[in-house]
């Protein structure tokens, strides 16, 4: 810490003494307008707690342990927080204990707690949720089996998929449209809030993905994006593309959106650590012992273990400074040494907001929103069991391109 930012943290912890956390909180703010330090965090989120603000309390452990995973301490001050903070009913806003113990036990993510990059995934999707009022309409793009629907239940969410991920056994069942990200069967300017997930690197033409994100959202409406830059090869043949921050960029000057931060999931070495850690777990998986060669699956299950217990820690040690691990653009060689699995990426369509609406209905949303994705009329007859447009009469099937799909709940 640097003189400045280590006397706004000695006076915060000086209010925090005196119970003074409103103070407290000032201080620590002032002390974090430069570079993030975990214990910065950690004492904020201590102040929080203090003047009973659990849910704030929670978000700034939480960023605490993006940059010191190590830290027991902060970990244990959360799940105190948790139990608590999770009866608390809150209306039209998410509730972040709730959101996080669903997280990390029904959405699969069992090290929200320990890995940095789970905990980004996590942070960005909450960021995404309390931005979005009960009047939002949010769109999920490639929702799959609508892993993120849970942080937008306070809003209007709709969920599309092509349904063509090959890996998997997804349930799409929870889909309210059927359709192409590239040509999104959505009239222009109606959307408050993108959700784009995992999903850039499956287009094979991601400027054309843009252009709809760009096309669809309401001027003043956001997009949070996230893209690997590293990652294996997966739901193949449909993976085409990894995107660096710099990719990212361009692909929002191009079609007029304006990055408002574009964050790497992980430093260099932790993410070249994962990278390593993977293809060691593809060997232990499935390939030698597939093979009749278990005894080499057997040498890959001990390198892992001899990395987990000797060499993580070492790494963590030397990656828990925040400075190694940059937000945003820059030209330097020092802030590009960075080996991400993935970026986040918040970004902005210019323009005054316009002014979101409640729909009576589920069915009046989707009838307000969505339009022909192959002659963009926006007068569709929903009332067979299919759909057609009353403009260019394409009949929309469950085994056509970019179908939409009523489904009213
Ligand atoms: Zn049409």
């Amino acid at each position: 810490m640097s003189g400045l930012i280590e006397e706004y943290n000695y006076a915060g912890l000086q209010c925090s003494e005196k119970k003074d956390f409103h103070g407290a909180i000032r201080w620590f703010d002032k002390a974090l307008e430069g570079t993030p330090s975990p214990i910065i965090l950690f004492n904020l989120a201590n102040a929080y707690r203090g003047m009973g603000e659990l849910q704030k309390a929670i978000e700034h452990y939480l960023k605490s342990l993006v940059y010191a995973p190590q830290y027991n301490l902060t970990r244990n001050m959360l799940l105190e927080c948790l139990a608590p903070c999770r009866s608390l009913h809150i209306d039209g806003k998410p509730n972040i204990a709730e959101l996080l113990v669903k997280f990390r036990d029904d959405m699969g993510w069992p090290d929200v707690l320990e890995n940095p990059s789970s905990t980004k995934e996590f942070l960005h999707l909450y960021a995404a949720a309390c931005r979005c009022t009960p009047d939002s309409v949010v769109l999920d793009i490639s929702a799959g089996f609508c892993r993120n629907k849970d942080f937008f239940l306070h809003t209007q969410y709709v969920s599309i998929d092509l349904e063509v991920a090959s890996d998997w056994n997804w349930d799409f069942s929870k889909l309210d449209l059927i359709g192409d990200a590239l040509n999104l069967p959505i009239k222009k300017n109606s959307i408050d809030m993108i959700l784009n997930s995992s999903s850039l690197e499956h287009y094979p033409d991601p400027f054309a993905a843009f252009a709809e994100f760009s096309r669809v959202l309401k001027p003043g409406g956001f997009l949070y994006l996230d893209a690997p830059f590293t990652h294996v090869e997966h739901q193949i043949p449909h993976d085409y593309f990894r995107f660096s921050r710099y990719g990212l960029n361009y692909l929002c000057s191009r079609y007029g959106l304006a990055p408002l931060s574009i964050t790497p999931d992980s430093s260099y070495l932790m993410g070249g650590y994962r990278m390593l850690f993977e293809a060691l777990s593809a060997f232990k998986n499935t390939d030698f012992v597939k093979n009749g060669l278990p005894e080499r699956g057997k040498a890959a299950e001990e390198a892992m273990a001899y990395l987990e217990a000797k060499v993580k820690p070492l790494f963590i040690d030397i990656d828990q400074d925040p400075l190694l691990c940059p937000e945003g653009l820059s030209s330097t060689i020092t802030n590009c040494t960075q080996y991400p699995i993935r970026y986040n990426l918040v970004a902005k369509k210019p323009g005054e907001q316009l002014p979101s609406r409640r729909y009576s209905s589920r069915a009046a949303l989707l009838t307000e929103i969505v339009e022909c994705p192959a002659c963009h009329a926006a007068q569709l007859d929903w009332s067979a069991s299919q759909c057609q447009c009353m403009s260019c009469e394409m009949i929309f099937g469950r085994n056509e391109y970019a179908i939409p799909r009523l489904v009213i709940s």
